[in-house]
């Protein structure tokens, strides 16, 4: 190495050293586009599919795949692919579809407003007609499924914002009788709390972004497939659209899933008693929490989430239906955040009409209950106490009016 030029030796020395005998505690961040080999005969074997290996990172990167083994075998799939976020997942579940021009998709209206976004003006400029569905009238659904026998029913197991838990088992078998595929977007329940995969879904769709990496620090979106031959329309997907998940993201993520148990159990708490808090505070017209629900939901609840758990966000509607004091309450906050996303360790408190449902019509979004002084939070792992005295301050800020020194969360 050392009769070789400066400009030579930057671009070689210390690279390919051997690898260690002892194997790494932890998944190590592979940053590297391509791999080598000693021999030709060797990358044409992986290429061709011989040897389970490493060529190039669009086809595949170990820490990568270190994730997508972990999520495939928690939410009890055949398999799994990591994208760039979890829009560029959606998008690949769909293609997975095989949707051409003329297909239908039957879509809950309570998805998110950029998976509506996603159906309707990228698969809509292809021919792909998107049908929205209130899926939680399920005779409805059938009736719907059985005339426009669409190609692909897609929902999420907790919506978002409104939090309706969907009957996963039943939209299942409404799909499967009818020929169709169902997606399941679990962002904002976690395999920890519900595992559509049980309940036949055939992809389950996550933007990592939120709880699995769970620390605001990597975007990064997976789909999970409940049968092998599923596997090539996937992979297609992946590679040839290209938006895959980085090493460096995917590591992040994989280290965020070693905590998502913890996490989940302390933010899940978190927030049944910030509903409690919320339920008698004089401010807030309601409280939206799957705990609260009516007697339909949470039979549903109970038997798609796990015992005795209800999820780790809920929406309050202000009794001051605007958005002048949406603003006014959420600029006085110190402690929660004003983070435009959902599933962190810290709490943090979005406006949907504002943020997750922007870009739908306000005629449409009152329709759905989407109101302006809706808000959805989601519970921290903070001391609750904590989260719950800094709301308190807020309101006090901008009504100029001191909750009595009670108990913390009594209000008069
Ligand atoms: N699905 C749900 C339920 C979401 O809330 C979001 C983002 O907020 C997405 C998908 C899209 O995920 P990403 O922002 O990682 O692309």
């Amino acid at each position: 190495m050392s009769d070789l030029a400066i400009a030579t030796q930057l671009v070689h020395a210390g690279e390919r050293r051997a690898v260690p005998v002892g194997v790494p505690a932890a998944t190590p961040i592979y940053a590297t586009s391509t791999f080598v080999y000693e021999r030709m005969e060797d990358v044409d074997r992986v290429v061709e599919g011989e040897i389970k290996d490493y060529v190039y990172s669009r086809y595949g990167n170990p820490t990568v795949a270190a994730l997508e083994e972990a999520v495939a075998r928690i939410e009890n799939g055949k398999f799994a692919f990591c994208f760039g976020s979890g829009m560029a997942a959606l998008h690949a579940a769909l293609l997975a579809c095989e949707l051409a021009p003329g297909a239908v998709v039957l879509a809950s209206q309570d998805l998110y407003g950029a998976s509506l976004e996603l159906l309707q003006m990228v698969f809509g400029s292809f021919g792909v007609k998107t049908v929205i569905a209130d899926f939680s009238n399920i005779e409805n659904l059938r009736e719907k499924t059985q005339e426009l026998k669409p190609r692909v029913l897609i929902g999420e197991t907790i919506s978002n914002p409104l939090l309706k838990v969907l009957d996963i088992e039943a939209c299942a078998r409404i799909a499967h009788e009818s020929g169709a595929k169902l997606i399941i977007d679990n962002t904002f329940a976690t395999p920890f709390l519900c595992q559509p995969i049980n309940f036949c879904a055939d992809f389950v769709v996550h933007s990592a972004t939120k709880f699995l990496g769970g620390h605001a620090d990597a975007t990064g979106g997976i789909v999970v497939a409940r049968e092998d031959f599923d596997r090539p329309a996937l992979m297609g997907a992946l590679t040839l659209v290209g938006g895959v998940l980085s090493a460096w993201e995917a590591h992040s993520i994989l280290r965020g899933l070693k905590t998502l148990g913890l996490r989940l159990e302390k933010q899940c708490r978190n927030a049944e008693r910030l509903a409690e808090f919320f339920s008698i505070c004089p401010y807030i017209d309601s409280v939206i929490y799957p705990a609260l629900a009516d007697e339909k939901q949470t039979e549903i609840t109970a038997r798609i989430l796990r015992k005795d758990f209800r999820g780790a966000v809920l929406g309050i509607k202000l009794k001051e239906n605007s958005r002048e004091s949406v603003y006014r309450f959420m600029n006085a906050l110190n402690l929660c955040t004003r983070a435009a996303s959902v599933g962190d360790v810290f709490t943090g408190i979005v406006h949907p009409a504002t943020a997750t449902h922007r870009e739908m019509s306000p005629a449409r979004r009152a329709k759905l209950g989407i109101s302006e002084g809706l808000l959805r939070v989601s519970a921290g792992i903070e001391e609750v106490e904590d989260i719950i005295a800094d709301i308190e301050q807020a309101f006090e800020t901008i009504t100029e009016k001191k909750f009595k020194e009670q108990k913390v969360g009594c209000f008069i």
